[in-house]
């Protein structure tokens, strides 16, 4: 999932704007090349004539081995301006493969890399923007097996992960490697970005010691994202990882950044280390990585497993219900946008929050066989756990949701 900021709105720590500055300096993180060629120099001369960057910075930034977790929303424009910039080594991870509906924000895919491995297509884009830049493809998920092998191979690591699994996998390997990692967050009209290093700063454990709850958080998936904010994020990321390679300005150490595009704000908050974090505090009870972090991050709730265990049909099923005149009462607990794209025939849009807070129970018959969906069949789980408690027992959901309904169903209705 392309999961987001609402569990991450409710930060830790000390939620008021900064009063007085907190910054930390850091020196470089990376030992300059030996030299620069004729055609770096030609290149370069941009960066070369800021006293701040120069020859040395430029040379910082050519030894500078980078990776970036995702080629998708934040990491594509990570991705190439890293790559302009003159970072000497890029690594990727991904291993997804680019979708129509990635091309809205991932600027670095095209419409001939549709079906394409992410990973591969960001890499021919990277060769096109900066053929001197030696990029390592790692066309692969990462995971507790994988990622120390992998993140020991660079000296920065740029977060552009779209789900908390990932992020905290991340973040746990980051800090017991000793690593530096970028971290962005984007949904909807809204974005956050901060530096952890746990030598130096907190972790993003500190920040947020546990994952939101399961069936809380909408993904960018479900939620959206206004393109455009992955650039403003993902600028504002590669900005932070310069710095750290260079050892210019003061980083986002400690320091919370988010924005808001629709007031055009930027906030710095002041994020501190947290003695009792589970994994950087002075008692970890967290040592290694976890065994499983989806587990972790729960994507449904124990209570929507049970609730789903034994009333869960598929779309071929309903369609035989609805071919056969059963009577039904079909509920999208979507949001009301998701309808407006596509809707099942015959069903009701009654939002997932007005089954939870019950307000809508009394919209409910309780004479006909009640069916919810939902996109992928996550908060249509979740809502049938609250009609069962409310007695509704009988009620059933659509496992995978409208997709499964138009991959089995009905393939001329759009995807999204
Ligand atoms: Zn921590």
């Amino acid at each position: 999932m392309a999961a987001g900021l609402p569990g991450e709105r409710q930060w830790r720590g000390s939620p008021l704007p900064i009063l007085g500055e907190f910054t930390v300096s850091l020196p470089p993180l990376v030992e300059p090349a030996a030299e620069l060629t004729v055609d770096e120099i030609r290149r370069y001369s941009r960066h070369l004539i800021i006293p701040d960057i120069g020859v040395e910075g430029q040379k910082r930034l050519k030894n500078a081995r980078v990776l970036c977790v995702g080629a998708g929303g934040l990491g594509s424009p990570a991705l190439m301006y890293l790559a302009a910039a003159g970072v000497g080594t890029l690594g990727i991870v991904d291993f997804d493969t680019v979708d129509e509906s990635n091309l809205q924000r991932q600027i670095i895919h095209g419409v001939s890399d549709v079906g394409r491995a992410k990973a591969e297509s960001a890499s021919a884009s990277i060769r096109e923007i900066n053929p001197l830049v030696e990029v390592k493809i790692h066309n692969t998920a990462l995971d507790r097996d994988n990622v120390r092998e992998i993140f020991a191979q660079y000296d920065l690591i740029v977060d552009g992960t779209d789900n908390f699994a990932t992020r905290y996998l991340v973040n746990d390997a980051a800090v017991l490697l000793g690593k530096p990692y970028v971290w962005g967050s984007i949904y909807r009209f809204d974005g956050q970005a901060s530096v952890f290093w746990a030598e130096h700063g907190p972790c993003y454990r500190c920040l947020y010691p546990e994952p939101p709850p399961p069936g809380m958080v909408p993904s960018c998936a479900e939620g959206g994202v206004l393109g455009v904010l992955c650039a403003s994020i993902g600028s504002i990321q590669v900005n932070e990882a310069i710095k750290l390679l260079a050892g210019v300005g003061e980083p986002l150490v400690g320091r919370l950044m988010v924005y808001d595009a629709l007031e055009m704000s930027y906030r710095k908050i002041k994020v501190r280390k947290d003695p009792n974090c589970a994994l950087c505090g002075e008692n970890p009870t967290v040592t290694d990585l976890l065994a499983d972090y989806e587990d972790f991050c729960g994507a449904v709730s124990a209570e929507a497993q049970e609730a789903a265990a034994d009333a869960t049909i598929t779309a071929g099923e309903l369609k035989a219900w609805q071919d056969a005149g059963k009577e039904l009462f079909l509920v999208d607990v979507r949001e009301p946008a998701e309808f407006e794209i596509v809707r099942i025939p015959g069903s009701t849009l009654i939002p997932k929050g007005e089954i939870i807070s019950g307000q809508a129970l009394v919209k409910l018959p309780q004479d006909r066989q009640i069916v919810l969906h939902c996109k992928s069949g996550v908060r249509s789980a979740e809502a049938l756990a609250a009609l069962k408690s409310a007695g509704f027992r009988d009620a059933v959901h659509l496992q995978g949701g409208v997709l499964s309904w138009i991959k089995q169903v009905d393939p001329s209705l759009p995807a999204y």
